[in-house]
């Protein structure tokens, strides 16, 4: 049995910890602090690192936590990483030593080049995916080396997992994604809904993720592409309607820059 812990780093990251017989594996340790105190606490060993991209909120703990212990370390090969000892470009399956799970990597270029995700189908009962600055509680990263269209399609390749499976994203950003949210679909009542469950987990200190693909598809704009009033509110941004989904994408994201 595979016990998933989000430890809280710097404002609103979370570094997700994958533990199982005395084993821990990291994803996306920016800092070490709260891994390094984890393990003192609980006297797991740390087995394994996964990166998902080369940004220092993601993976400036890696090297004071390899300074420890050398361990296996997953991260993008397009990218630059320090100590990344399994450089993967998408399409590899993985087995991570020590927790005994595999990963399926996939490559979701948008937010990076060579951004990855990794989707254990076995894990949570339900499946399990971490995807870093890609997929976030009703909202998604900013394109900071892809194009709009990369980042579309990285979404819809989430977009297509299993209804239940449960997104484990890098950032506590559900709650002002879903101000935006319900500017784009003001009539919706999914996202009144979220806005409600959202501020009641808040205001106990709760995180608001890991959330689900079925949960996301019903009130993420990111992935509503397809929807009459997404694609209205788009074309409300761009003084035509939309010719496609990318077209949609690009014009949602806009308006969330500015927003
Ligand atoms: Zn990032
Ligand atoms: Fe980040």
């Amino acid at each position: 049995m595979i016990e998933i812990l989000a430890l809280p780093a710097f404002d609103d990251n979370y570094i997700w910890l994958l533990r199982a017989d005395g084993c821990a594996a990291v994803v996306d340790p920016g800092d070490a602090a709260p891994v390094l105190q984890h393990l003192a606490h609980s006297g797991d060993r740390l087995c394994a690192i996964l990166a998902t991209h080369h940004h220092g909120d993601h993976v400036g703990g890696i090297g004071e936590l390899l300074a420890r212990e050398t361990v296996p370390v997953f991260g993008p090969a397009a990218e630059n990483i320090a100590g990344v000892s399994h450089a993967l470009a998408g399409g590899e399956r993985i087995s991570v030593p020590g927790i005994d799970v595999e990963f399926e990597v996939l490559a979701v270029p948008g937010h990076t080049r060579g951004h990855l995700a990794y989707y254990g189908p076995s894990l949570a009962g339900t499946g399990a995916l971490f995807c870093g600055d890609t997929l976030f509680g009703a909202g998604c990263g900013r394109l900071f080396e892809g194009t709009a269209a990369q980042m579309q399609a990285s979404l819809a390749r989430l977009a297509v997992l299993p209804a239940p499976t449960l997104v484990y994203c890098a950032h506590e950003y559900t709650q002002s994604n879903l101000r935006f949210a319900a500017a784009v679909e003001p009539d919706s009542i999914a996202v009144q809904k979220r806005v409600d469950q959202v501020a009641a987990a808040r205001a106990a200190h709760r995180p608001t993720v890991p959330t689900r693909i079925d949960v996301e598809l019903e009130t993420n704009p990111f992935l509503r592409w397809d929807v009459p009033a997404v694609r209205k509110a788009a074309a409300a941004r761009l003084g035509h309607a939309p010719a496609d989904a990318v077209e949609t994408f690009t014009a949602i994201r806009e308006w969330k820059n500015r927003f």
